[in-house]
C-alpha cells in the first residue's frame, strides 16, 4: 500500500460502478483539461465491485494513460466507500473527487486547481446550478431531503455535489472521522475550511442510467439524516409532551363532565387517543430503533470497505498487481 500511496501534486479521485461504457471516453475528455493545468497528477479509478467490464477496462486504458491507478473492491459497497478508499490511497497534496460519467465537466478543473493554488480556499466545490434532465419523482425526493435535512442538521446542502476539490489538510481532516457510514458531502461540510463555489450545469448521462436505485437513495437519505442529527430522536419526547399538556386538558374536561354529570360515553375520544397513541409510540420506538441499528453498525467496527486488487503503473512503466488488503 504504501507505494500505491504516491504523493502526486494532484489526485483525481473517481468511484465507477458499471461504467466500463463510459469510461474511455470519460478519461480521454479528462486528462487534457488535467494536465492542462498539472503534470504531476494521479488518476485513482475506484471499481465498485463492478458487474460489467470496468475493472477490464481501467487496467486497459491504463496503457494509453499510464498515471492511472485503479483500485478493485471485493462488492460494491458504495459511492461514499469507494471515496473513501480513493481517497485513503493517495499522498496528494490536493484531491478531486468526481463522478465518471462525465456529470460533472473535468472542464472546471483547471479553474479549481488555480483556485486552490491561488491559496484563496481549501474546499472548492462545483454546486449544481440545474440538476439535469431528471425525473419528477427524483427531483420532489432530492427537494423533500435537502428540507428535512437542513431543519434536522442545519446544515444546507441545496445543490452540493460530491464534484470537489480537497486541500490534503481537509483530506486528512476527513480521513480522521472514523464512523463507517459515511455522507461525504455532509461531512466535508461539517470540517470546515475556507471554501469557494464554482457553479455548474449538470450534463446529460453519457450512458447508462443513475446507478442509485431507489431504496438505496431512501436507505442513503435515512442515514445521513440520522448520521448528521439525533434531533428524530428528540421529537419523540418533544411530541410526547404536546400530547402531555392536551392530556392535561382532556382529563380536567372530562373530570368536570363526570362530576356535573353530564359524562356521555366517550368512545370517539378513547378511539381516537387509542390511535394517536398507538402511532406516536409505535413511530418513536422506529425511530429509537433506527439509531440503535446505527450505533449497532458503528460498535461492529468492519471495514468501509475491501479491496480486492490494487493496480498501479510504476514509475518505471512497468504494470503491478498487489495482494487483496483490508481498509484499517
Ligand atoms: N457509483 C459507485 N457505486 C455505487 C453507485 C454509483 O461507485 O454503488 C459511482 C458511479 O459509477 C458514478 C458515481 O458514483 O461514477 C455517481 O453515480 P450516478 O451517476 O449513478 O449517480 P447520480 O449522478 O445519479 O447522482
Ligand atoms: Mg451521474
Amino acid at each position: 500500500m504504501t507505494e500505491l500511496k504516491s504523493s502526486p501534486e494532484l489526485a483525481i479521485v473517481v468511484p465507477l460502478y458499471g461504467e466500463a461504457a463510459n469510461l474511455p471516453n470519460f478519461l480521454k475528455t479528462l486528462i487534457p483539461f488535467v494536465e492542462s493545468v498539472c503534470k504531476d497528477y494521479r488518476v485513482i479509478l475506484v471499481d465498485d465491485g463492478s458487474t460489467d467490464e470496468t475493472w477490464l477496462t481501467i487496467t486497459d486504458q491504463s496503457r494509453y494513460y499510464p498515471k492511472i491507478t485503479g483500485i478493485r473492491l471485493s462488492r460494491n459497497f458504495g459511492k461514499e466507500c469507494a471515496l473513501c478508499a480513493g481517497l485513503e490511497h493517495t499522498h496528494a497534496q490536493a484531491a478531486i473527487t468526481m463522478d465518471g460519467d462525465l456529470q460533472h465537466p473535468p472542464e472546471l478543473i483547471p479553474e479549481m486547481v488555480n483556485i486552490w493554488r491561488s491559496g484563496q480556499a481549501k474546499v472548492i466545490e462545483a454546486v449544481k446550478r440545474e440538476r439535469g434532465i431528471e425525473s419528477p419523482l427524483n427531483r420532489f425526493g432530492a427537494r423533500i431531503f435537502y428540507t428535512v435535512f437542513r431543519i434536522f442538521s442545519g446544515v444546507k446542502l441545496d445543490g452540493m455535489s460530491d464534484f470537489k476539490l480537497l486541500d490534503r489538510q481537509v483530506v486528512e481532516a476527513w480521513l480522521g472521522m472514523k464512523e463507517r457510514s459515511l455522507f461525504y458531502r455532509g461531512m466535508i461540510n461539517w470540517v470546515g475550511f475556507p471554501r469557494a463555489q464554482i457553479d455548474f450545469d449538470v450534463p446529460i448521462r453519457i450512458s447508462g442510467g443513475s446507478r442509485w436505485s431507489l431504496l438505496g437513495l431512501i436507505r442513503l437519505a435515512l442515514n445521513s439524516v440520522t448520521a448528521f442529527s439525533s434531533a428524530p430522536l428528540h421529537l419523540s419526547t418533544i411530541t410526547g409532551l404536546g400530547f402531555f399538556i392536551f392530556a392535561v386538558f382532556l382529563g380536567l374536561q372530562t373530570l368536570y363532565m363526570k362530576f356535573s354529570g353530564k359524562a356521555v360515553s366517550g368512545f370517539t375520544t378513547v378511539i381516537l387517543l387509542l390511535l394517536i397513541f398507538g402511532s406516536l409510540t409505535l413511530s418513536s420506538l422506529g425511530i429509537i430503533g433506527h439509531y440503535l441499528a446505527r450505533i449497532y453498525e458503528e460498535v461492529k467496527g468492519r471495514p468501509r470497505y475491501i479491496i480486492s486488487e490494487t493496480f498501479s503503473q510504476p514509475r518505471s512503466g512497468e504494470s503491478r498487481i498487489e495482494k487483496p488488503q483490508m481498509a484499517e
